[in-house]
């Protein structure tokens, strides 16, 4: 047993960015077992997928088409079915709602340990040393995993895999037991906010409290039109109601990897840093040199947002 096997995530018709990230996890486990890299793509228009996983590093892709849309018996059949023909040393996840969904019944069927949330994988011999966060962030930990098992990853923990693969795509005839499939998609309903995706923005213009009060915000919303950014926030911000949870950074909000962060009056709390800290260019606007955020920014603006702001929308307009 020294194979991988990871699973791609699609919501809607589209591929999650975390597809590309799992391969990059799953590629580093398979050269540390000496093994090989297999992907497996259920459900949806699993051709297409197969297509768009197929880059360098995958040995392997199964598809397994049925349904459209992610359901938790099809996800949990596919994957153990999977699992028997294959025999891989190590079972990946994305650690998202779907994954969180499936992975752990996965582990249950095939009575395998379980490691949720991993931010870092390797191996030593026979054991899978998972590194994860505890604390809200404050301190990470490594668990030892003996044997074969299953993880689930951290979106943008990992980079993305990038150039054109030559793996075998193969239809996997996994068997569904219709009887067995106990729950149904029957729509899909964003939470508030329209369909924004914050994890997506190439340009987020991030508020914290330091705005103050509601009435302030449309200072950030101009700044954000005048730079075609997507406006996100901290946590105060949404626990007061003044922005969507879906715009929401964190730890306990969305992990967000834009080429730009503008973090305006957000002190740099590890539970938001833990969302926003793969931005390839953190720019931060705070009154306070001292802050968190300014031992992870790249370009500091040490002054008042409400001077700041205005003449930054000014400048770019
Ligand atoms: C379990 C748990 C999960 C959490 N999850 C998240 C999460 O997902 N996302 C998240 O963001 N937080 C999360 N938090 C909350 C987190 O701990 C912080 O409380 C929060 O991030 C602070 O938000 P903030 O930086 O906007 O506010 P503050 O910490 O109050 O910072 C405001 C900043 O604005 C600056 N400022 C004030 N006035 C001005 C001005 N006029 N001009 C410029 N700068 C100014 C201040 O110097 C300060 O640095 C979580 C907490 C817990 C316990």
């Amino acid at each position: 047993m020294t194979d991988v096997l990871a699973v791609t995530d699609h919501r809607r018709g589209e591929l999650r960015d975390v597809s590309y990230e799992i391969i990059t996890a799953g590629r580093q486990l398979a050269d540390e077992t000496g093994g090989d890299l297999h992907l497996a793509v259920v459900s949806g228009t699993v051709d297409d997928f197969a297509e768009k996983v197929n880059r360098e590093g995958v040995d392997a892709i199964h598809t397994v088409d049925y349904g459209e849309e992610f359901n938790h018996d099809v996800y949990t059949q596919a994957i153990t079915q999977l699992y028997d023909d294959l025999a891989p040393q190590y079972v990946l996840a994305p650690n998202s709602v779907n994954g969180l969904d499936y992975a752990p019944a996965v582990a249950t069927e095939l009575d395998l340990p379980i490691v949720t949330d991993t931010i870092g994988l390797e191996t030593d011999g026979d054991t899978l040393i998972a590194t994860r966060e505890m604390y809200g962030g404050k301190v990470e930990t490594t668990n030892e995993l003996e044997g074969p098992a299953v993880a689930t990853i951290r979106s943008a923990e990992w980079p993305q895999a990038e150039g054109t693969g030559d793996a075998s795509i193969e239809t996997f005839d996994a068997t569904i037991d219709e009887d067995a499939i106990g729950s149904t998609v029957n729509g899909f309903e964003e939470v508030g906010g329209g369909d924004v995706d914050i994890s997506e923005a190439d340009v987020l213009v991030s508020v914290g409290r330091g705005i103050e009060e509601e009435d302030n915000l449309p200072l950030i919303e101009e700044l954000a039109d005048a730079l075609g950014a997507t406006v996100s926030s901290s946590r105060p911000i949404v626990d007061n109601g003044w922005l969507p949870k879906n715009r929401q950074v964190g730890q306990s909000g969305k992990v967000v990897t834009p080429d730009v962060y503008i973090a305006i009056g957000i002190s740099g709390a590890v539970q938001h840093v833990a969302g926003m800290k793969g931005s390839d260019t953190i720019v931060a606007i705070n009154t306070d040199p001292n802050a968190p955020i300014m031992d992870i920014a790249d370009y500091a603006i040490v002054d008042d947002l409400f001077d700041v702001v205005p003449a930054l929308t000014e400048e770019f307009q």
